[in-house]
């Protein structure tokens, strides 16, 4: 039975090496291991596995930071999985170099490498599912191949590739917001696509809001929040501290923001952390390519998209509203994070999920036969980045019916991809239905949670809350 995987990220590998080893015949198509957000992943991983710890505590830490949005029994099964995703990379040789403390967390239970885990979890995965017969294929998936609700495999480059059932990985949509960090190719552009063919999308107004991202001539990076846990202050240009440096992402993402309304610059003073090139040598090495010497001078900062908490609605189970598709990690969306992600459980849901659907797509065994060719669109990309402009002023960090009301009007303006034209109405709608202010998603004209709300959004080309 043959299997493509769509995303070189950590979920998409884990998914692959856990098929290959049910006997499926794996083919993961992607740009590279290297141009996916896991690579970029910096502190860690959040297990709840250590002594003195519980799942009860990582659960209530979770909740907490998803404003109680979240699917419990979600919660429950992915923090339930948690032991045996860690022992399925200690059995592939990775060796953590310790646990560390993050906002919200109520433990020390991320586990890390010199704050560039991503980047050896994903090379790790990726000799493994090499030794194991797993195909890897370079290039990008223009669309899904689907007719009648079920998929029969994907279009790379025009051509129709045919897979029994195909697991969708290619991580979330910052990338259609004007400022992230992350890999530019993460606009969501199959999340989108799987709308358009008749998968709903949940929650797709909540997008986490790093607070401290650095735009210089070598693109957008992120200076981690463990350099504040490290004591690095927050100052405007002159000079003045304005937030509690740890307070969650949001509060201080929206602090930075109301300093940047005022016209004032932002800066990170990291002057007094000694051993700043030993703890952070990427962002040390990142800010000393911009010419930027950490202990000496205060780096310029400002929020910018980080994660998507929405994706493509997915079962317990990781399958879609789509017959043989399947989504993982941060492509999908089944209530783990609710309206906020709690640092380092994204890593933990990408396992956890690429663990699973193996067992689903086992259970499932779905299958392609006899079909005929599905249509091939080949929709042109367009002015994207307008869209990507049209989110980050009316659906950013700060929003408003008044705001959304006019990103609406602006969209429909922009002559782009239909697909990624429909997921950014969808943030936009959602966002414009949830009127109340909870986790990542504040709006000014009600700045207050409202129990009324406590629900997830679904968006199926309009928005059910
Ligand atoms: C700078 C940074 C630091 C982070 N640090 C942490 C952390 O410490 N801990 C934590 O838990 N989380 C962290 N996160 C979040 C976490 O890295 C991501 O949520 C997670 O890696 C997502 O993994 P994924 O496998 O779902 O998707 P990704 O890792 O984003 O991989 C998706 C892959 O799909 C590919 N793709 C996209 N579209 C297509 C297409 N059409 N065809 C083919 N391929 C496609 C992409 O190029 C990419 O290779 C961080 C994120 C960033 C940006």
């Amino acid at each position: 039975m043959k299997i493509g995987v769509v995303g070189t990220g950590i979920a998409g590998i884990t998914a692959s090496i856990s098929l290959a080893k049910r006997g499926f015949d794996v083919t993961v198509i992607g740009p590279g291991i290297n141009s996916s957000n896991s690579y970029l992943a910096q502190a860690g991983v959040a297990f709840p596995i250590l002594e003195g710890d519980s799942i009860e505590a990582h659960f209530v830490d979770t909740v907490r930071a998803g404003k109680y949005l979240n699917d419990r029994e979600t919660v429950w099964f992915v923090l339930s999985k948690a032991s045996e995703a860690h022992d399925f990379l200690i059995s592939l040789g990775l060796k953590f170099r310790g646990e560390e403390l993050e906002g919200g967390h109520s433990y020390p239970r991320v586990f890390t490498i010199r704050n560039e885990t991503g980047k050896h979890v994903t090379r790790l995965l990726y000799m493994r599912a090499r030794e194991l017969g797993v195909n890897f294929m370079r290039g990008t998936v223009d669309e899904l191949a689907a007719k009648g609700g079920k998929v029969y495999g994907v279009f790379v480059d025009d051509e129709f590739l045919r897979f029994d059932a195909v697991v969708l990985a290619s991580g979330g949509y910052s990338g259609l917001f004007k400022f992230t960090a992350g890999s530019p190719s993460n606009t969501g552009l199959l999340i989108g696509d799987a709308l358009m063919k008749g998968a709903p999308a949940r929650d797709l107004e909540f997008v986490q809001f790093h607070p401290t991202g650095y735009v210089g001539k070598n693109g957008v990076f992120l200076i981690s929040e463990a350099v504040r846990g490290a004591g690095a202050k927050l100052i405007n240009e002159d000079g003045e501290r304005f937030v509690n440096e740890l307070s969650t992402r949001d509060v201080v993402s929206r602090a930075i923001y109301e300093q940047m309304m005022l016209g004032k610059r932002v800066f990170l003073d990291a002057t007094g952390i000694e051993d700043f090139k030993v703890r952070f040598p990427q962002i040390y090495a990142f800010l000393m390519r911009e010419n930027l010497n950490p202990y000496r001078d205060p780096i310029p900062v400002q929020p910018i998209a980080h994660y998507t908490m929405g994706g493509i609605s997915v079962d317990r189970w990781y399958r879609t509203g789509l017959r043989n598709l399947y989504a993982v990690g941060e492509a999908a969306c089944n209530g783990f994070h609710g309206a906020n992600r709690l640092a380092s459980n994204s890593l933990l849901e990408c396992l956890v999920s690429g663990l699973e659907v193996a067992r689903t797509v086992t259970r499932d065994r779905p299958k392609c036969r006899g079909v005929k060719e599905p249509r091939h669109h080949g929709y042109e990309p367009g002015d994207v980045e307008a869209i990507k402009e049209i989110l980050w002023r009316r659906a950013g960090i700060m929003r408003s019916a008044r705001g959304l009301k006019k990103g609406l009007r602006e969209l429909e303006e922009v002559k782009a991809d239909p697909r990624l034209k429909l997921l950014a109405r969808g943030v936009l709608e959602c966002a414009l239905a949830r009127e109340e202010s909870r986790g990542a998603h504040y709006r000014e004209d009600f700045p207050f949670t409202r129990k009324e709300f406590e629900r997830p959004s679904f968006f199926s080309g309009v928005c059910r809350l």
